[in-house]
């Protein structure tokens, strides 16, 4: 923790209401994980019970019954990023993806070139991914971003050389919400004969995604954050124009046209395959009704606290992703005073210290905006009343820290709060 930081204080009881009907604590930290839809639950539940197959049993109804629940998922998946039945591999999420993926194509290019072109901002299942690849023969360029949060395309075209073999830049961010331009560095890609990998494990379901309109050659659900099963993902893997090519990490039976071996978890496969179906009908209208409620979230907030910070492009980002910085007041007290709601801080916290996220960071946002940050993920479930609720919250309880905060008091009096910690 840094030298100035307080201790949390407890806070006296909440003065906000609690909205009609709606239950405590409430949930709007969807880019950790979401609830499973009842209507996915639903769909898998008679693949646990009296369709319990193995889908590689291809001797009796029991394995023929599984394998078409599986190949409607994969179709249901497909459809969703605009790919083919063929072109889906199931793994147990986004981080197994984003291993084959990015080690599958370095193994199975090393003889054509040893580079690989990311970003400082990547999910850690891409970032330590590269970094293991560097331990041996690969080189890795970690791009920076802007203030928005945006690779700059300029930088991309500079870093690209003639070993490069992989470009993985994700879809959306799961801290601050913004979309790199997914289709420009497609272009890009294609033009050089580079494989385009993305991380869309917080963008699919939630914004179209097209692999062919954005010349994406390899991209990485996760089941977990679109309202299915946690365990389950999938690697998209194009299969023509280019066909990519990549080593499996998995051995064993051969299965998903050996790229993955593994008895299928059918259950889950299915689930996924049901949330993909429900968040393309509903992505039209839920898009708009998420970042209205974000949107409003955002204007309740800063209509009553001042020196609050937006971390990250507003205008390019996902519907649910809110990310502000509340100066003066640690994310973490901040959050230990608001117990009834879930939200999340953007630091980790390590045994002793609490690191502000690295993503902010990158942003250039400094530590101290970095160590206030909060990320708000409005979900599905998530209601008006509930965001009301949530803002009010958070007004209340910053109000009441920054009561607390000498600092605060010094900066309203027109001392900027840095003058003060060099002379204390
Ligand atoms: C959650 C997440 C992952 C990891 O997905 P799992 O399915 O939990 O392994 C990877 N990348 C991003 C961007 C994520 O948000």
């Amino acid at each position: 923790m840094s030298s100035d930081a307080k201790i949390p204080q407890p806070l006296p009881a909440t003065r906000v209401r609690t909205p009609e009907g709606t239950k405590l604590p409430i949930y709007m930290d969807n880019h950790a994980t979401t609830p499973v839809d009842p209507r996915v639950l639903e769909e898998m539940l008679p693949y646990f019970k009296e369709k319990f197959g193995n889908a590689a049993s291809r001797n009796h109804s029991f394995g023929w019954v599984a394998e078409e629940g599986v190949e409607t998922a994969r179709a249901r998946i497909a459809k969703l990023i605009g790919a083919t039945t063929k072109e889906i591999i199931f793994t147990s999420g986004a981080t197994e993806s984003d291993n084959l993926a990015i080690k599958g194509v370095a193994e199975a290019h090393r003889e054509k070139g040893n580079h690989i072109i990311t970003a400082v901002t990547e999910h850690k299942a891409v970032l330590d991914t590269c970094k293991r690849l560097e331990k041996y023969v690969f080189r890795v360029t970690y791009l920076p971003v802007q203030k928005d949060g945006l690779i700059d395309l300029d930088d991309l075209k500079r870093a690209l050389d003639d070993k490069t073999i992989l470009v993985t830049i994700m879809a959306a961010n799961n801290e601050i919400g913004v979309l790199q331009p997914i289709a420009e560095i497609g272009r890009l890609c294609r033009e050089r004969g580079v494989i385009f990998h993305s991380d869309a494990a917080q963008a699919a379901g939630k914004i179209p995604i097209d692999v062919n309109k954005q010349n994406i050659d390899l991209m990485s659900i996760s089941g977990h954050k679109m309202y299915g099963p946690k365990g389950m993902g999938a690697l998209y893997m194009r299969r023509k124009n280019p066909r990519v090519q990549l080593s499996p990490m998995i051995d064993g039976g051969g299965h998903e046209r050996g790229v993955r071996s593994g008895t299928l978890n059918v259950p889950g496969i299915v689930g996924l395959g049901k949330a993909c179906a429900i968040a393309q009908e509903e992505m039209p209208t839920e898009s708009i009704r998420q970042a209205g409620l974000r949107d409003r979230l955002r204007d309740r907030i800063m209509g009553k606290l001042d020196e609050v910070y937006i971390n990250g492009s507003m205008e390019r980002r996902l519907p649910g992703n809110l990310n502000m910085s509340f100066a003066y007041v640690e994310s973490e007290s901040l959050l230990m005073g608001m117990n009834d709601v879930a939200l999340s801080s953007g630091s980790a916290c390590t045994s002793a210290t609490i690191q502000p996220s690295y993503v902010l960071q990158a942003l250039g946002a400094g530590d101290d905006l970095a160590h206030s940050s909060i990320r708000f993920g409005i979900g599905r479930f998530n209601t008006e009343a509930e965001v009301d609720y949530v803002a009010d919250r958070v007004i209340e309880t910053v109000e009441r820290l920054r009561d607390l905060s000498p600092l605060y008091d010094v900066a309203k009096e027109g001392v900027s709060s840095k003058d003060v910690k060099r002379a204390g």
